[in-house]
């Protein structure tokens, strides 16, 4: 068989790791096209030492001006070095790959996503955010470039496994009766108001079952990443969001079940380890070795289920509602989110403002019915300034409350 040639966007991360570590078992199936990153010039040195792409691209043009000198103090030679966004759109939609793995995290991975659909690639989809921002276009653009979208979200892509697999581009409405996403609940599952309200990015960082980038896991810890997880599902199984519950499973075995209309209900279980849906994603529709411990059932023992606190995690409900909305309500959660979660990492804000910001943001700006991407990136720019500016004003609240 042909090697494939795969683009990893968002290289440097967790999910770029993740899928490094599975590229590297089968050598004779793929091969390593381009890398890319934000910022992170030493470890993309290593990475270009140790698998030697073709093109290695940092979003920071300065940062690829650092990378390019440091290639050539280390004697790596054939790997070019390319800086800027429209370099990333580039080696996501260059006529040599076959596979993109859009793992850049948050509203930056979109345009490169969006190229790796226009051009009709195999896309395995980690960056949700693309679908929550735009996911009406970006749906239409992998249709109209002919692409094939592969869920990499372990919930998305658990969904997916449970579907039959001449139903997995457009599930047949009729025969099933809904989707169940499971969340683990987070660090805080149980926690009450008062702690929630004093708790560090630290403890927030800290997943019980996951090991993943600072973002999602503050998005795990507030039951957001749930709330995004929703939308990225609505679109990518095309079900309204009444389709689609959310349970709460702290063991994190379960990765998420269909519903049938003759009472069946199919989960695909295993260790939660990125590198099972990644290896899916790639060798789809065949399987190969991840690297994943089998699953000891007696160790696991047992699977809880309950339903989410959607009063003290109120990003969930907040994330139902935007999706029941529609319009622009979703790309504006999503783009306040980001600035909060950027703020209360920084330690500028407590963690339960997060979800008050958000609910701010989305009372004062317009939401509208966006028909272009530059719609949506102007919505997701505008909501980003209100979210700062509720941000800025509230330690002074605070304070005058105080005095
Ligand atoms: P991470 O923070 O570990 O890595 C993010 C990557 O994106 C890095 O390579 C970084 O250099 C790059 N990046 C950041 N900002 C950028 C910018 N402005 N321009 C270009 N590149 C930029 O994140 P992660 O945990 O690997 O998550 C990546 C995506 O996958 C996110 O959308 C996340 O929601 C999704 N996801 C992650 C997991 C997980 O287990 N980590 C699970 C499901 C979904
Ligand atoms: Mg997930």
């Amino acid at each position: 068989m042909q090697r494939q040639m795969v683009t990893i966007l968002g290289a440097s991360g967790s999910i770029g790791a993740s899928t490094l570590d599975v590229l590297a078992r089968h050598p004779e199936r793929y091969g390593v096209f381009a890398l890319t990153a934000n910022r992170a010039v030493e470890p993309m040195v290593e990475l270009c030492q140790r698998f030697a792409p073709r093109y290695a691209v940092l979003a920071d043009e300065e940062s690829a001006r650092q990378l390019a000198l440091r290639l050539r103090e280390e004697d790596v030679s054939g790997t070019e070095v390319l800086g800027g966004g429209e370099a990333l759109k580039q080696v996501a939609s260059h006529d040599d790959v076959d596979i993109v793995m859009a793992a850049i995290v948050g509203a930056a991975g979109m345009p490169s996503a969006l190229a790796a659909a226009q051009a009709g690639k195999r896309i395995l989809l980690a960056n949700k955010e693309a679908l929550v921002m735009a996911g009406g276009l970006f749906m239409a653009a992998v249709e109209a470039g002919g692409a094939t979208l592969l869920p990499v979200d372990s919930e998305h892509n658990a969904i997916f496994q449970c579907l039959p697999v001449d139903a997995q581009a457009r599930p047949d409405a009729e025969a099933i009766a809904g989707l169940v996403l499971t969340a683990s609940g987070g660090p805080f599952r149980g926690s009450d108001e008062a702690f929630l309200a004093q708790v560090t990015p630290e403890q927030a960082c800290a997943h019980p079952n996951w090991s993943m980038g600072q973002k999602i896991s503050v998005d795990s810890a507030t039951l957001m990443n749930k709330g995004l997880e929703l939308a990225e599902a609505c679109w990518l199984f095309r079900q309204p969001e009444q389709r689609v519950e959310v349970v709460v499973h702290p063991q994190s075995i379960v990765h998420s079940m269909v519903r049938y209309a003759d009472g069946s209900v199919l989960a695909q279980l295993g260790e939660p380890d990125m590198r099972t849906p990644i290896a899916y994603a790639l060798a789809w529709p065949q399987r190969i070795d991840a690297g994943v411990p089998a699953l000891d059932l007696v160790a696991t023992s047992r699977l809880d289920f309950e339903a989410p606190d959607v009063q003290r995690f109120p990003c969930l409900r907040i994330a139902r509602e935007c999706i029941a909305a529609a319009g622009s309500a979703m790309a504006v959660c999503n783009a306040a989110n980001e600035i909060a979660v950027a703020s209360f990492l920084r330690g500028e804000i407590a963690f339960t403002a997060i979800s008050a910001t958000i609910e701010e943001t989305l009372q004062r700006v317009t939401l509208i019915e966006p028909s272009s991407l530059s719609e949506v990136e102007a919505v997701d720019r505008e909501a980003r300034v209100m979210a700062r500016q509720i941000i800025e004003r509230r330690p002074v609240a605070v304070a005058n409350q105080g005095s």
